[in-house]
């Protein structure tokens, strides 16, 4: 099986009619890039960057941060590392960074929101991430962005960040590092056509997309069921947001547990994404589906998918694909 593995490894993922599909990792800990060489991904789509900041008392200072970021992009010998910036989730980070929980964390101060709303936190991290971005392909990805000032803001705050390193003589990237939007609020989907004009590219989460979306708790197992990513709503909301980037010719991963799902490998290659992001242990499984898929046949269920509102239906096409023979 360890043959098999190293050898697909060093296969293309590619679909059987040559269409060229990039496969990247999702990361949690830095330990993890061994496993991210190791399974053949093209870069890190998203490196959740909250580790930095849990375990401990105090915060991390941008001298530690650019040091960690710097290791993994040297482990990563050219590849890209997509940063994500801190996703402080009501519960999750609140104490280490001082914020109270309020009575929604969900839908309370997370995210980008805790951001902007501590910026001498995000500042750090921003600069700390410029600093690393000298040192190979770095690109800066903003989690729970709703509005359009949202992404505005955050930009204004990495030229000033980029401002204060040039002043004090630090080398930085020019042009600076590419800064896109996580598409996972269903308010950002529907206006990616909007946002598209401001974000360098876009990463689709679905796992907050479908729990937003369809008000769903993605950690309450008594719901766990009702947790489909085939809803006609999500496939909707994913399909505009592809659309939104293509006209607007930014780049687009998906990046959320759908991606690393080979069932779903056909469905999201037919509405156009290219581009997928998942964790190491899901990445082989996925190339091979990609290399038995053929780019015509998937455009060709996601237009009969799409046509269909009915989730049961929806679900009974994506598994007859799926069961097709090579
Ligand atoms: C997502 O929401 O789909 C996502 C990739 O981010 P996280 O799971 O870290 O919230
Ligand atoms: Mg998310």
């Amino acid at each position: 099986a360890r043959r098999a593995l190293t050898r697909l490894r060093d296969l293309p993922a590619e679909t059987r009619d040559g269409t060229r599909i990039r496969l990247q990792a999702n990361i949690e800990l830095p330990a993890e890039v061994g496993a991210v060489l190791e399974c053949g991904a093209e870069g890190i789509g998203l490196l959740r960057s909250e580790f930095l900041y849990m375990n401990r008392d105090d915060l991390p200072s941008e001298e530690e941060q650019y040091q960690v970021l710097r290791g993994l992009i040297e482990r990563l010998d050219g590849r890209v590392l997509t940063v994500r910036t801190f996703d402080a989730g009501g519960d999750k980070l609140a104490p280490a960074l001082g914020l109270s929980i309020g009575p929604n964390p969900a839908l309370g101060l997370r995210a980008i929101r805790v951001g902007l709303a501590r910026p001498a936190l995000l500042e750090t991290q921003l600069a700390a991430i410029l600093r690393a971005a000298v040192h190979g392909p770095v690109r800066i990805l903003v989690p729970m962005i709703a509005t359009v000032e949202e992404l505005r803001a955050t930009r204004r705050m990495l030229r000033a960040a980029a401002a204060r390193l040039i002043n004090a003589g630090i080398a930085l990237p020019d042009p600076l590092p590419p800064l896109g939007a996580m598409i996972e609020v269903p308010g950002a989907a529907l206006a990616a056509d909007a946002l598209a004009g401001e974000a360098d590219f876009f990463a689709i989460g679905t796992n907050d997309l479908i729990q937003y979306t369809l008000a769903i708790d993605r950690s309450d197992e008594a719901v766990a069921a009702l947790f489909n990513p085939l809803h006609p709503a999500v496939l909707r909301l994913i399909q505009f947001s592809a659309d939104a980037a293509a006209k607007a010719r930014i780049p687009l991963c998906v990046c959320g547990e759908m991606a690393g799902d080979p069932r779903y490998t056909a469905l999201l290659l037919g509405l156009g994404i290219r581009d997928l992001s998942m964790s190491t242990l899901n990445l082989p499984m996925v190339k091979q589906r990609v290399r038995s898929l053929e780019a015509a046949g998937a455009d060709a269920l996601a237009a009969a998918v799409m046509s269909e509102a009915d989730s049961s239906r929806i679900s009974a096409l994506v598994d007859t694909e799926t069961e097709t023979p090579d």
